[in-house]
């Protein structure tokens, strides 16, 4: 058993504050993740900091910006009119995660928050570098099904386990925090990090802050969006491999073009070279097919992750078609 105090606060200002007097302290919202790491022994907060009186549930457009509250839940925003109208890639990589009764509980700054799902990680019996720095990675030379192909270090091949965040990236979408030193914004794409030499940090959140809100800009993406996710059965399973993909397209031509996979590194992954390749480019199978090679340059694979070297591009070729093809 594990004991911890618990507090409640109605502020950001106030749940910022608390934070800071607390070293080991974490906030608590929908707690879909963290009641299993604590459950589990992963870990130990001394306190509870719970957010979900705090005004941050919002969902609208501010000018051409989409602004989605911290505490707005999985379900609230996948089924949101303006998202479902503005973002569909967006609602459709909500409604791929989880159970329906997950995501009605979870939160969309606890989404960005959560941890992965390594086994390893969970096991507290086992080496990680993530839970216990220093003590090795059990994955590297065990079981490494689910890993990483993109972007791993030598202490750490975990994934990271969202779908909400494949489709943020993808939405060139930017993250406001507010901390002891007061209220800053960090690009979607910076927000999550790779291992490295530090596998226990996941973002680049610093100590002491809070996620307030994403705000995601609008773009004439909406009509050919499409998230796909790969995964070992229909519902309520982590991503082999996943594709946000959204286009721009005047006629075939691809005057714009988003794409991010998820299931394949340590942070969602855009794939910024290969949209470099097929802006201005004709929508065809075959400039598909060498968008997906480009992507996959410098993947590699470990032990028993071999067969996303083959799914991750196919994955990708099929967002990419059935992106183009959606009326
Ligand atoms: Fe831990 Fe990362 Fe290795 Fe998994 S892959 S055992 S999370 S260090």
């Amino acid at each position: 058993m594990i004991n911890f105090t618990y507090v409640r606060t109605t502020t950001a200002k106030a749940a910022v504050g608390l934070l800071a007097k607390e070293k080991n302290a974490k906030f608590i919202a929908g707690g879909t993740n963290l009641v299993d790491l604590m459950k589990r022994g992963v870990t130990a907060p001394d306190r509870l900091i719970d957010i979900n009186a705090v005004p941050l549930k919002q969902i609208e457009l501010v000018g051409n910006m989409m602004h989605i509250g911290a505490l707005a839940t999985n379900t609230a925003v996948a089924e949101h009119e303006l998202v479902k109208l503005h973002f569909p890639l967006l609602s459709l990589a909500l409604q791929a995660g989880a159970s329906q009764q997950l995501r009605n509980a979870a939160t969309v700054g606890g989404n960005m928050m959560q941890r992965t799902r390594c086994g390893y990680f969970y096991d507290t019996t086992m080496p990680c570098n993530k839970r216990a720095p220093g003590t090795g990675c059990g994955a590297i030379t065990g079981y490494n099904r689910m890993h990483a192909i993109f972007g791993g270090s030598e202490q750490c091949i975990a994934v990271h386990p969202s779908d909400m965040c494949i489709a943020l990236v993808a939405l060139d979408s930017t993250v406001v925090l507010s901390g002891p030193k007061g209220e800053r914004k960090l690009k979607f794409i910076d927000f999550h990090k790779l291992a490295g030499t530090t596998p226990d940090k996941d973002n680049n959140l610093l100590p002491g802050e809070m996620i307030i809100r994403v705000e995601i800009p609008t773009n004439k993406l909406a009509a050919h969006s499409y998230y796909v996710k790969v995964r070992d059965r229909a519902s309520y399973a982590f991503a082999l491999v996943s594709v946000a993909a959204g286009l721009e397209l005047q006629g075939n031509k691809i005057v714009d073009v988003k794409l991010a996979m998820g299931g394949v590194a340590h942070k969602p992954w855009r794939l910024l070279e290969a949209e470099t390749f097929l802006k201005g480019k004709m929508a065809t199978e075959a400039n598909f097919k060498s968008a997906a090679q480009i992507a996959m340059k410098n993947a590699k694979a470990y032990k028993e992750n071999a067969f996303k070297l083959k799914m991750a591009p196919n994955t990708l070729i099929e967002a990419l078609n059935l992106a183009k093809s959606k009326a």
